[in-house]
């Protein structure tokens, strides 16, 4: 999936998708996991991407796919060893995001120590909403974010409460991979999370930006 940054409108296909685990402490104690000293930070493959009006498709391998409505940034400027205080002059701005998660694809990899990249990068498990310039969010830190599953409310925080704050993970993440212009950070998810099935309508939302919505559809099963 290709995006167009929305202050430069530059078109690009993202190179990464750097994704933050338990940067809400209330998500982290739903499950049962403690809160992070430093950011958590993982990676989606971009062709997880789907785009709003699309599908979230659950793979047959999973019985426990689960919602996590995220704000996203969008890198414009690349760089690395950004500073904290220029990062944000780094991003080119702000979409809502779902990090779909097939959590017992998760747990089972957890208790072996293994990798989350199968639990984490199935196809169309990272849809993005439309895009707002980041000159047209005035605080990142302050922004309701909410998602409705089928009409109700399942998930509703503030971006106010995330441990690290947007700044800090560009400033972070770009101490480990040089950021790209179309890299995306999925910041993530205040607690609520919780699972999706066939037929499901998903409505994200967060202050000032698009919505976001996909419907949810099952994999057959695959040939023996
Ligand atoms: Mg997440």
């Amino acid at each position: 999936m290709e995006i167009t940054l929305p202050t430069t409108q530059h078109v690009v296909r993202p190179g990464k998708l750097l994704c933050i685990g338990r940067n809400y402490a209330r998500h982290a104690a739903e499950m049962k996991s403690d809160v992070p000293d430093q950011p958590m930070v993982f990676l989606k493959p971009s062709t997880a991407l789907v785009a709003h009006g699309g599908a979230v498709v659950l793979p047959a391998a999973s019985n426990d796919v689960h919602h996590e409505v995220e704000l996203v940034a969008v890198i414009g400027k690349g760089g690395r060893r950004i500073p904290e205080a220029s990062a944000l002059d780094h991003v080119d701005g702000y979409a809502v995001g779902l990090d779909m998660t097939a959590r017992d694809i998760q747990a089972a990899a957890k208790g072996k120590g293994h990798p989350w990249s199968v639990a984490k990068g199935y196809d169309t498990f990272a849809p993005l909403g439309g895009f707002v310039a980041a000159r047209d969010v005035d605080d990142p830190q302050m922004l309701d974010i909410d998602l409705m599953v089928n009409g109700k409310l399942r998930q509703s925080g503030s971006t106010e409460d995330m441990i690290f704050p947007v700044a800090h993970l560009v400033a972070y993440c770009s101490r480990i991979f040089t950021l790209e212009p179309g890299d995306l950070l999925y910041t993530g998810t205040p607690e609520g999370v919780g699972p999706v099935q066939r037929g499901d309508v998903l409505e994200a939302t967060v202050t000032g930006l698009p919505p976001l919505r996909v419907t949810v559809e099952a994999e057959d099963p695959p040939t023996p």
